[in-house]
């Protein structure tokens, strides 16, 4: 049935060096439900272990994970990947792998935990997530559409590790099927500091490190059902799907 789906297209897990260690699969989920959010998006760092487990955590219950990851490019700028499914964003984590250096040092940014449904720690993740890959802009979003998904600017508004604050632009040539605003502005805000991005589909997320700001942003699309290829629609503003730029 066609109706306004409430969206959080960025949210990070335990395992993201920066993020709170409670917010582990089984809390998370919790977390969006409480939230009253119908379609989520998983976005670790440069990594997407802890997905599957947070996709059986929310079996059962109606919310809808969408597999994903925030990937650093060489600029330093973040960058959304959406996938249709557990194995595309495999694939991509695997290119992302091979093009990101270093190990953690666990002394200096923390533990970085693959945590079950249970909440049992099943391994750590042993590479140096917080830093950036040598993936260029373009070839990051080109590779996250080569598998068939979503690429979107991360919080173009904010002063470091955005496309606007690392370029200085949006370059058309990264072709993104959308642009965050930042929780702090929103989409309204985000409006009035890009009049020269009118062209763009605006989303706004909450990007949570903590379970407190789980969903404390969020986007409404219109949509027939809540899927990834529905999202796709919506970005597009086609087949009658579309962005609701303010949740009543
Ligand atoms: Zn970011
Ligand atoms: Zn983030």
């Amino acid at each position: 049935m066609a109706r306004l789906y409430t969206c959080d297209l960025h949210n990070h897990t335990c395992m993201s060096p920066c993020a709170q260690l409670d917010m582990h699969p089984r809390a998370l989920v919790q977390a969006f439900l409480a939230r009253g959010l119908d379609i989520v998006a998983i976005t670790d760092h440069n990594a997407s272990e802890n997905i599957a487990h947070i996709m059986q955590a929310a079996q059962g219950s109606p919310l809808v994970v969408i597999p994903g990851m925030e990937v650093t490019t060489r600029e330093e700028a973040h960058v959304l990947g959406l996938f249709q499914s557990l194995e595309a964003v495999a694939q991509f984590q695997e290119i992302v792998y091979s093009r990101l250096p270093g190990e953690n040092d666990e002394k200096r940014f923390g533990c970085q935990p693959i945590v079950n449904e249970l909440e049992e720690v099943e391994a750590f993740n042993t590479h140096l997530l917080f830093s950036a890959t040598d993936m260029a802009l373009d070839e990051v979003t080109a590779g996250i559409h080569r598998l068939d998904g979503i690429a979107i600017a991360s919080h173009i508004d904010r002063s470091f590790f955005s496309v606007v604050s690392q370029l200085g632009f949006v370059p058309e040539s990264a072709r993104f099927d959308g642009l965050e605003i930042s929780a702090a502005l929103g989409i309204a805000g985000g409006r009035r500091r890009f009049p020269e991005l009118a062209q763009y589909s605006f989303i706004t997320s909450s990007d949570a490190h903590c379970l407190n700001d789980v969903g404390r942003s969020c986007t409404g699309l219109q949509l027939e059902s809540p899927c990834f290829e529905e999202i796709k629609l919506a970005l597009g503003h086609r087949a009658g799907r579309y962005v609701a730029e303010s949740l009543p």
